[in-house]
């Protein structure tokens, strides 16, 4: 299935993995929410180091 996915360098939109600019791009829509989600600890473990390595955090 192909699905809207958007570029993390220049942050337009696009539908292949790779934007004519060179970036990667990342699929946009949300991660389904699940109560008994048992990825949640890895995914926020990787969210909080991609912030500090941004220096939002
Ligand atoms: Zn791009």
């Amino acid at each position: 299935m192909t699905e809207i996915l958007r570029c993390t360098s220049c942050h337009t939109f696009t539908m292949t993995p790779l934007c004519t600019c060179g970036g990667s791009a990342i699929s946009v829509i949300p991660l389904k929410y699940a109560p008994g989600d048992k990825y949640a600890s890895y995914r926020r473990t990787a969210k909080e180091a991609e912030r500090k390595a941004q220096g939002v955090l």
